[in-house]
């Protein structure tokens, strides 16, 4: 377990709640709509096509490729100014792309933000979803998948 200054999510928010509860099972969940079956990322109360707030949560695989990255430089909030320069990834998911997560590409699960060197990465590589406990919460994080 990693001691924290993150801002930590709430696990009982009614729309990120399940989101979390996924994530503390291994797995990287995405709300859909329970009448017409849209999905939606980030969660949201209500489904903007058929408007139904019927709602069910499903596991994805956990894989997909790079979209976009930025390197964030100083100035950044105190808990991450010392770790800079890092990475901070968006994820497009294999089986709908158009589900993107924001997160850190790193080497290993319980890794450093900035242990991947950011003039490595490249848009469109395969990276699969992990896991690092801080306090309660299970934060996805991103490892390189060469050959996914
Ligand atoms: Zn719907």
């Amino acid at each position: 377990m990693m001691e924290s200054s993150w801002l930590l999510p709430d696990l009982e928010d009614p729309d990120g709640g399940p989101f979390w509860a996924g994530t503390a099972r291994g797995e990287l969940c995405v709300q859909h709509c329970a009448e017409c079956g849209l999905p939606r990322m980030p969660p949201r109360p209500m489904c903007p096509a058929c408007n139904s707030i019927r709602q069910q949560w499903r596991p994805t695989s956990g894989r997909g490729t790079i979209w976009s990255f930025v390197v964030p430089h100083p100035p950044l909030l105190p808990a991450f100014a010392e770790l800079a320069p890092y990475n901070v990834v968006v994820v497009a998911l294999d089986e709908n792309p158009s589900l993107r997560f924001v997160g850190n590409l790193v080497a290993s699960p319980d890794g450093a933000i900035n242990e991947v060197d950011p003039q490595t990465i490249r848009i469109g590589e395969p990276v699969r979803v992990v896991f690092q406990k801080v306090e309660d919460v299970y934060f996805p994080r991103w490892l390189r998948s060469p050959g996914a």
